[in-house]
């Protein structure tokens, strides 16, 4: 198996449409890495430059230690799985798997060997004989892992697999490509625009937005310690809730200050808050950091109860500003109109800088 290095590689399409940016990476040998990232961001992009299907406009992608610049796609050892599966329309499911090796003059009773190694990882050896469109969407998906499993690669690629199916096959399908991370112990890189894809699966997890990389870091750093509001933003569900306010020193302490609400902040927050004295910044806490406590706190009004039985989602008032808070309280019942007092667990409390969107405390 193999390390993928990527330098400053750079994409610019037809010399206008700048796709990607200065992207810095090392993929190591056995991880299993998840570009993520909304449509349109150069997730894709990416990845086809990795397997050589897009010319680099700027930089260099390395393959362990050898420059796969100028190598093409069929002889740098990669397998990719697409969106729409990819299979010969008319070739059995057999053919399918095995066409790719007869292509490489593999000997014919090591194919079969390969495909039928394949096809039991898969649980598919019953739909050999069939063609793909009398397959379902998850066979149909299964058999186009298995055609990349055959090559017995370097490196597997995967780009948007589970999109085309249903919530109930992704979920299933999401399994069983981790366990056959597991099983066959070989580098990955996948790429979603679904942040619980790329949370379940990924070892570490890229987030780009418009060609740039954000953040990498694994699925709970990111959580934990998101490097910018959009990364805030966008991992985790439901999303960090965001105020804009101000940080004020009321008699030696400081306090993040809303035209509604003010909190007080701990001498560990307080040290490193200190250069916003006075100045706008943005604050976020996470739904299930918001608390309900008896005495003191901050007064909120439910606006708007979402009750999914194993937790509730209270959509809370303060003068302007909305929060959500997410409850795990098997059978509490909130009702609409209540005033409820809220606290915010201090440990997880973040806040960004107004311009340039950076994480303050990490
Ligand atoms: P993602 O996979 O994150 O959805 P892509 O890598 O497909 O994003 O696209 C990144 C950007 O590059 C988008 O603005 C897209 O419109 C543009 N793009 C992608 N492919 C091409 C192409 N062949 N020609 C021109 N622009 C493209």
């Amino acid at each position: 198996m193999a390390k993928v290095t990527l330098k400053g590689v750079g994409k610019v399409y037809g010399g206008k449409v700048t796709a990607v940016k200065d992207f810095n990476l090392e993929v190591q040998d056995k991880e299993f890495l998840v570009l993520v990232g909304p449509s349109g961001c150069g997730k894709s992009t990416t990845l086809r430059m990795v397997a050589g299907l897009e010319d680099i406009t700027e930089g260099e992608i390395y393959i362990d230690d050898k420059l796969v610049n100028d190598i093409p796609a069929k002889d740098r050892d990669i397998a990719m799985v697409f969106q729409n599966y990819a299979l010969y329309p008319h070739m059995t499911i057999y053919n399918n798997l095995s066409f790719g090796l007869k292509l490489r003059k593999i000997p014919n009773p090591e194919i079969e060997t390969r495909v039928k190694e394949a096809a039991a990882i898969l649980g598919i050896q019953e739909l050999m004989q069939r063609i793909p469109k009398e397959l379902s969407g998850g066979q149909q998906q299964r058999a186009a892992v298995g055609r990349a499993i055959v090559r017995k690669p370097k490196v597997f690629l995967f780009d948007e697999p589970l999109s085309n199916l249903d919530a109930k096959m992704r979920v299933q399908m999401r399994l069983e490509i981790i366990k056959l991370h597991q099983r066959l112990q070989a580098t990955m890189i996948y790429v979603t625009h679904d942040q619980v894809e790329a949370m379940t699966m990924g070892e570490r997890i890229v987030v780009m937005k418009d060609g740039l990389t954000h953040q990498v870091a694994t699925p709970n750093d990111l959580y934990q310690f998101p490097a910018n509001k959009f990364v805030a933003g966008f991992i985790g569900s439901p999303p960090m809730n965001f105020l804009d306010g101000k940080i004020v020193a009321e008699g030696g302490v400081f306090h993040f200050k809303t035209e509604d609400f003010k909190v007080p902040l701990t001498p560990e927050i307080s040290g490193r808050i200190k250069p916003y004295q006075d100045k706008e910044i943005c604050f976020g806490i996470r739904p299930e950091h918001v608390s309900i406590v008896d005495g003191g706190g901050i007064s909120s009004r439910v606006e708007v109860v979402e009750s999914l039985g194993n937790e509730t989602l209270l959509h809370l008032r303060m003068g302007k500003h909305l929060l959500l808070c997410r409850r795990f309280v098997t059978g509490e019942v909130r009702k609409v109109d209540e005033e409820v007092k809220i606290s915010f667990e201090q440990s997880q409390m973040r806040f960004f800088d107004p311009q340039t969107e950076k994480s303050i405390l990490n």
